[in-house]
């Protein structure tokens, strides 16, 4: 490959040859060969990734892409994000294999005492290298403490895909996401939706009476009266996976209410929406206090690009833990890279920009509040979802839609990769355009994708 200039990150896009080229082609047929069927959209060939920066990722045969991906949103400074990459490389330096429970390391220390700040009355901390590893802590330690395995969750909702964590997921159109065998564990009820009501009542902005909730609990008030009653509710403040799925505000205090007087916990998964994708810190506290939960799941952002996450939780329910270390003091929650020094190391940095100041820049702050113009101009009959640096373009709302949304969002996700903008696709039936830009986007970069999203829309 002939030596192409460094990246700086602010680039725009720059297309060499059509998308997926010659190298990327040959790599993903190497792959796909050697790994079964993982690469997602069977018949078309992947682009393959060769260096990212900033909001730029620079593919095998040289093309250049604004990416309003940030890798699943766990780039959200940029790619290669300099404070993150100068730590991670120190700490590499110094140390990078610890001994996980049985000797703790000076990162790890660090590390879980900045999130346990970060979790005002959530203050105590587990760590976990994935998002669904996380989950599966909270709905351990929430079994734990109230000796109830059964949950309730939402439709649409995502929290991962290792055991547990796939069974409390809600996609069962999607066979990679549904497991089979076993009584459920979840009992599965609608998410409301800001917009777009389940109960088909003309439930504008704000106007919302969760009647459709209200309506959906009944079941849960059954289930509480059963023989295997829930013992937590597990619910992501905006659906991410699901297509961007705003509710109205008022949901997560009432459900707070709802699931307390049957004495549940409340599981906030964040690990999409937090480390201040939304505005605030955590999604949640948006909400006002009454929101607040008894158990978050963090990861992606807190990382800044570091493969970390973490089970905040309020010290009088983690505190079962301690109940479980066993007589010989062998910690009742271990892996071997628990706490992984190099993670640590890079989410600290992390966490001291998205702390500071001025964590993301203004492009990626007001992106759904900029995009949602850019598509009320285009006459499109597409919505807009979403807020801060979450973005959802839906081509459907209505579910006799799903099949022409699905393709408009399809062929939208694939045109706009050879234009060099990277868009991720989502929802139930695929068909939204979901963006999650990093806070290293520039006013450059958010204009180009910004005129390609109005040439995809028209
Ligand atoms: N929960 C939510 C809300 C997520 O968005 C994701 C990842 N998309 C997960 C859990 C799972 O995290 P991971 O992929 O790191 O296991």
């Amino acid at each position: 490959m002939t030596r192409r200039p460094p990246l700086r990150g602010d680039e725009l896009a720059e297309i060499v040859v059509p998308p997926p080229g010659p190298r990327s082609r040959a790599a993903g047929k190497r792959l796909r060969r050697a790994e079964g069927a993982a690469i997602w959209g069977s018949g078309d060939p992947p682009i393959v990734w060769a260096r990212a920066r900033g909001s730029v990722v620079e593919d095998l045969d040289g093309n250049r892409y604004v990416d309003l991906t940030s890798g699943f949103g766990a780039a959200l400074l940029g790619h290669a994000a300099p404070d993150v990459a100068r730590a991670v490389a120190a700490q590499a330096r110094r140390m990078a294999q610890g001994l996980g429970d049985l000797h703790p390391h000076a990162s790890r220390e660090k590390l879980v005492r900045t999130l346990a700040r970060l979790g005002g009355a959530l203050s105590r901390v587990l760590l976990a290298s994935t998002g669904s590893e996380a989950v599966e802590l909270a709905l351990k330690t929430a079994a734990l403490r109230t000796g109830r395995r059964r949950v309730v969750a939402f439709e649409g909702g995502y929290h991962g895909q290792s055991g547990a964590a796939l069974e409390v997921t809600h996609f069962p159109a999607s066979p990679p996401l549904t497991l089979p065998g076993g009584p459920p564990r979840a009992i599965h009820i609608p998410f409301p939706s800001t917009g777009r009501c389940g109960v088909g009542k003309e439930c504008l902005e704000g106007s919302c009476d969760l009647t459709c909730f209200e309506e959906a609990w009944e079941r849960v008030e059954r289930e509480c009266d059963g023989p295997d009653p829930p013992g937590a509710v597990i619910v992501e403040p905006i659906q991410g996976r699901a297509g961007v799925i705003v509710p109205p505000p008022a949901f997560l205090p009432r459900l707070c209410v709802r699931a307390r007087e049957r004495g549940m916990l409340i599981i906030y998964d964040e690990i999409l929406t937090g480390a201040g994708r939304t505005g605030p810190f955590w999604a949640w506290e948006r909400c006002g206090p009454e929101a607040e939960p008894d158990l978050l799941t963090a990861g992606k952002g807190i990382g800044g690009g570091v493969a970390i996450a973490a089970l905040l939780g309020r010290p009088d329910v983690m505190e079962v833990w301690g109940a479980h270390v066993s007589g010989a003091g062998e910690a009742p929650y271990a892996s071997t890279y628990y706490a992984h020094p190099l993670a640590c190391a890079g989410a600290l940095a992390a966490l001291r920009i998205l702390t500071g100041a001025s964590p993301r820049s203004r492009a990626a702050a007001s992106f759904a509040a900029d995009l949602g113009g850019v598509v009320r101009e285009s006459g499109s009959a597409a919505t807009l979802r979403g807020i801060g640096s979450l973005a959802g373009v839906a081509f459907k709302d209505g579910r006799e839609e799903i099949d022409s949304g699905l393709r408009r969002a399809g062929r939208a996700v694939a045109w706009l990769r050879e234009q060099g903008i990277l868009v991720l696709p989502s929802g139930l039936g695929a068909d939204v355009l979901t963006m999650l830009p990093a806070g290293s986007l520039t006013d450059a970069q958010r204009a180009l994708a910004f005129d390609r999203l109005r040439s995809a829309l028209a």
